[in-house]
């Protein structure tokens, strides 16, 4: 399969350039020249089939031509070595809890894809990769390749604009990886790192790739749990109608109202890589009816639906901070696949946008309400889902993260205490060690060379 820049400008990129390039020479976002649809019987029979099964078939469609079955099979299911479960959270709506990773955000399932397939596709030279992050892609790209010989990560991470939860997953764990405190914003971390891949003398110098969510190795992975979701609600439809013949694993159970009606996903959305794997997922068939949107203040996407007009603006800090993004990457990719037409956009895609007061507001009403922990993304997602489901329809909003990477501020809130899981104490324990950067590229490139 080939792929193709979103500027146009670009040569097609095999899938191994795509994925070590990460963007296009004339600065596009690559997409695959293809979407192949899945057969009926896939979705026929995918409610009895596992996660990793599921997934499978998902990554089969982009990926099959090029890599054997054998090494595909083992990299997805390497990837997936945790289950993205859904849970009820009251009537017609459910959580697709996507932070049971590594690193406790849905950001593991790209990263660990990513670093799987970088790993076969690098046989012999020392790959550089740069990731800059708002929150949570740093952690989860640096966990992801952690002790993966012949690859360094560079994260560039915004001074004071992570929280120190946040921090400490990717500025404790030394060996390959290297955390850079940038003073800016996230807007000035991804400037670095588009700089830095147009940059003649470093590329000469050193193999530059990304980890940013605009690879395709890390963004069409994502489109893996949105079938599994579904997967799973077909699972839990059965259970209504003949409940005793049904062996699961999970409880879940969908009332008849529900199992007869259309399927609405909400993504909490910033860099918009993962709303646009669902929006990839529904071209392959997927029987999601429509998605929405969830943004904070940082809504020009919301803006874009309203206006039809894309005015990228410098981001603005919110208690959802990995969502704080003035120019979503994707965008040009959401625009591309719907052949640039506002129309079949806003057919399928509707927004939502929150302050922080409202988003507060959420977290402690759900809580009374349900005895449901949101965390401030998916927040957004559940109150845009609950504000916008129509007659007829269910929905399932995305739980991006788990509340206790955010625990100071979730507590504040509720006043309730956030349980911290095993594997995140484990990163509280370790030490700080980081590289100080100005944003002045000059800076981040005379550092780079010295490499
Ligand atoms: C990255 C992130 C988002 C936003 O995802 P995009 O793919 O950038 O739209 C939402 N919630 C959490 C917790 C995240 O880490």
């Amino acid at each position: 399969m080939k792929y193709y820049s979103t500027n146009g400008k670009a040569p097609l990129a095999t899938l191994e350039k795509a994925v070590v390039k990460g963007l296009a020479e004339d600065k596009g976002l690559y997409m695959p020249e293809r979407i192949k649809p899945l057969p009926r019987e896939f979705f026929d029979e995918m409610s009895q089939l596992s996660f990793q099964e599921v997934a499978y078939r998902v990554a089969d469609c982009f990926f099959g031509e090029d890599i054997p079955a054998e090494d595909l099979k083992r990299i997805v299911y390497d990837t997936l070595s945790f289950d993205c479960p859904i849970v009820q959270v009251e009537e017609n709506i459910y959580s697709l809890e996507l932070f049971h990773g590594p690193t406790l955000a849905f950001k593991d399932v790209g990263a660990r894809f990513m670093a799987r397939l970088l790993q076969y596709f690098n046989k012999e030279e020392q790959v550089n990769v740069l990731v800059a992050t708002s929150g949570d892609t740093g952690s989860a790209v640096a966990n992801g390749f952690l002790g993966v010989d012949g690859i360094h990560v560079y994260v560039l991470y915004p001074k004071g604009k992570v929280s120190p939860i946040q921090e400490c997953q990717f500025t404790t764990l030394g060996q390959n990886i290297t955390a850079i405190e940038v003073d800016g914003v996230f807007d000035d971390c991804q400037a670095l790192v588009k700089s830095a891949f147009m940059d003649a003398d470093l590329n000469a110098h050193m193999k530059l790739t990304s980890a940013n969510s605009i690879n395709v190795a890390r963004f069409l992975p994502q489109s893996f749990y949105y079938f599994w979701a579904v997967a799973q609600l077909e699972r839990a439809k059965g259970k209504s109608q003949k409940a005793k013949d049904v062996v699961s694993p999970s409880s879940l159970a969908l009332s008849r109202k529900e199992a007869e009606a259309s399927v609405v996903c909400c993504v909490p959305s910033g860099n918009f890589g993962n709303i646009c794997s669902a929006l990839f997922g529904k071209r392959m068939g997927l029987p999601i009816s429509r998605f929405i949107a969830a943004n904070n203040r940082n809504d020009v996407f919301y803006e874009y639906l309203q206006t039809g007009e894309y005015r990228p603006r410098p981001s603005v800090q919110t208690l959802a901070n990995a969502m704080d993004v003035g120019d979503p990457s994707n965008f040009a990719r959401i625009y591309d696949l719907y052949g640039k037409s506002h129309d079949a956009i806003t057919k399928d895609i509707s927004g939502a946008t929150y302050t922080d007061e409202q988003i507060a507001d959420t977290i402690r009403q759900c809580l009374a309400d349900t005895g449901y922990q949101l965390d401030p993304h998916g927040a957004c997602g559940y109150r845009a889902l609950k504000e916008g489901l129509r007659p007829g329809e269910i929905g399932f909003f995305l739980e991006t993260a788990h509340p206790a990477k955010f625990k100071d501020t979730v507590e504040k809130i509720t006043g309730c205490p956030v349980e911290i899981p095993a594997r995140l104490a484990a990163f509280m324990q370790g030490q700080k060690q980081s590289v100080s950067m100005s944003r002045d590229f000059s800076d981040f490139k005379s550092y780079l060379l010295t490499q």
